[in-house]
């Protein structure tokens, strides 16, 4: 099946909105979190909505993954930070009781826009949350969204292969994108107590990822010179547990704007490394690139 991309990764409004069905509707919704084993944290590469219906080893990975952490303990929620939610003038988590699937992208078959994720939210525990999270700028709640987001693809292409029966609640944590990355760093810091209590932290994003110069046509794996040298520097900061490194990636010049022309894809990892420990030992998965210049280096810590 040719492989197509977004043409534009800043892209953020849903072009075709479709109301999930109410599931949550029918089921009793989660009023709080309770104390739990430390939960695995995740930074997932995404690449092409495609993956999320291609039968591919990216995707795979990512079954296997949630049927891992599934065995081990069951997540009581999901908080998802996506690439494609980007907001201005503050932080925000998705309040919905049914968020709906929202398809923020064009040029793909139809087989992709029919696709439904119907996770329930949980909006209790979402007001809660936006007491307890401190905005790094101004020090106050974050706010809450239930009219407006859902699930973008960043979330949903990705959690369904994981967990596909879409039980788990989501809720959404929007990136403030006129903050510089060290804030939203700053913020993910927050998020560390909620692995005790059955959150799963999950950010979709792509460590390199440069839509300008996808080569559809490349094999998997094959990239870009610029592109494996930003990878490797990431991924050396990984391994060696230097996490608060990966805030100043900017500083790498030239081949982090080749890597991140605009950077809401790499935001996410810092969300993840943020509530990870430097002394956790990280596990990669789906090293390796789709179409030249994306990453799709995933990261399990936990
Ligand atoms: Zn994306």
């Amino acid at each position: 099946m040719q492989r197509r991309f977004l043409l534009n990764g800043l892209a953020a409004l849903p072009l075709l909105g479709v109301h999930a069905l109410a599931s949550s509707a029918m089921q009793v919704l989660l009023q709080s979190l309770k104390p739990s084993p430390r939960m695995p944290v995740l930074f997932v590469g995404h690449g092409s909505p495609m993956n999320a219906i291609e039968d591919n080893a990216w995707r795979r990975a990512w079954q296997s993954t949630g049927v891992e952490i599934s065995k081990r303990c069951e997540p009581q929620l999901i908080l998802c930070i996506s690439a494609h939610w980007l907001t201005r003038g503050g932080w925000q988590i998705t309040s919905m009781p049914s968020p709906k699937t929202i398809h923020d992208f064009g040029g793909f078959p139809q087989e992709l826009f029919a696709q439904q994720y119907p996770a329930p939210g949980a909006p209790a525990v979402a007001t809660q949350l936006a007491k307890e999270l401190r905005s790094p700028v101004t020090n106050q709640a974050l706010q809450t969204d239930s009219p407006e987001w859902g699930l973008d693809h960043g979330t949903w292409s990705v959690l369904k292969p994981m967990f596909p029966k879409a039980s788990i609640p989501v809720l959404q944590l929007s990136m403030d994108y006129s903050r510089p990355p060290a804030e939203h760093y700053a913020l993910a810091r927050q998020l560390v107590y909620l692995r005790d209590r059955g959150v799963l932290i999950v950010g979709s994003g792509n460590v390199v990822h440069n839509l300008r110069l996808v080569q559809p046509d490349v094999p998997d794996n094959q990239a870009f010179a610029w592109a494996k040298e930003f990878d490797a520097v990431v991924a050396s900061q990984i391994s060696r547990g230097d996490l608060d490194a990966l805030q100043n990636f900017l500083n790498l010049g030239e081949v982090a704007r080749m890597a991140h022309p605009s950077y809401e894809h790499y935001l996410p990892l810092l969300y993840a490394a943020g509530a990870a420990g430097a002394k956790e030992m990280p596990r990669f998965f789906n090293t390796g690139f789709q179409a030249a210049s994306i990453s799709m280096r995933s990261v399990q810590w936990g």
